[in-house]
């Protein structure tokens, strides 16, 4: 046993899986303690959802990362292993779109408000709040069809080139959106880009999006719980057509968000191999 339990944190040591730039990779540890040092920065470990004595990192990869190797750190008490990673490239579609010229040259006047919700929102994801209140599994926020997915390299009136940090849905009338999950309301206002906008704080760092909504009908503080109606969506913001945009971040940093729900959903799922059973005699 004492082999076979080596071998599994050999195993590790040698290969933590690979990545793709603009989606999530969720890494499995022996224990749910310390921490995963990257280049940039240190990635607290959490609890397994369906497996308590295991650990869960969750890995944001960013849509403009460096492609290749990488080399993480897993770092706990009395331990610290070497978990190499590949990041791959992922070809995205490419989106022309027309919108109000306004909202992509703005007026001087709209500047410091851009730029203040901007520094706000990155406050907001950049907060890591230590409490799982995504103790379920991610639902869509409505019933309907996407009409561009995440990661779509974007230009905008010929001009302003940028990527689509999230997936919309098609909503041509006020639809009621729901929570994806528990959590509670960070921001509910109205903003520049985004037009209507609520943002909630599922804990551990995850944060769900929603923009563009006509109505919002939760405030800032409200604990939400996961199928509750948040807002109606709409056509606010820089749009070219009434939509829902769905957007997820992790870490601060913007993920695929149906790429993250379906990753986070399998782990509530019942392991097709119990490492419990694995013991060191
Ligand atoms: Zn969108």
């Amino acid at each position: 046993m004492r082999h076979l339990f080596a071998l599994w944190i050999g195993f590790l040591s040698l290969w933590g899986g690979e990545g793709y730039n603009g989606k999530s990779l969720i890494i499995t540890l022996p224990s749910p303690s310390g921490m995963v040092i990257t280049q940039d920065r240190n990635i607290s470990v959490l609890s397994h959802p369906s497996i308590p004595q295991q650990g869960i990192v969750i890995l944001p990869i960013d849509y403009y990362s460096p492609l290749g190797d990488m080399n993480l750190t897993w770092s706990a008490p009395g331990k610290t292993l070497s978990i190499p990673i590949t990041i791959q490239s992922v070809t995205y579609p490419t989106e022309i779109l027309s919108v109000d010229p306004s909202k992509v040259t703005p007026p001087p006047e709209a500047l410091e408000r851009i730029e203040r919700e901007s520094t706000r929102a990155k406050e907001i994801y950049a907060h890591f709040t230590p409490i799982r209140y995504w103790n379920k599994p991610f639902i869509q926020p409505l019933d309907s069809y996407i009409t561009s997915e995440y990661g779509s390299a974007r230009t905008y009136n010929g001009t302003l080139k940028s990527y689509h940090g999230g997936v919309d849905f098609r909503a041509r009338t006020p639809i009621p959106i729901i929570a994806t999950n528990n959590g509670i309301v960070v921001l509910a206002e109205d903003r520049y880009y985004a037009g209507g906008t609520i943002i909630i704080d599922h804990g551990e760092g995850i944060y769900s999006c929603y923009f563009h909504l006509s109505r919002c009908d939760v405030q800032v503080g409200d604990y939400v719980i996961q199928g509750q109606n948040i807002a109606l969506s709409g056509a606010t913001g820089r749009i070219t057509g009434p939509h829902l945009h769905f957007g997820m971040m992790v870490h601060g940093t913007q993920s695929d968000p149906l790429d993250l729900i379906s990753k986070l959903n399998a782990l509530f799922e019942t392991p097709k191999e119990n490492y419990a059973s694995i013991s060191v005699h």
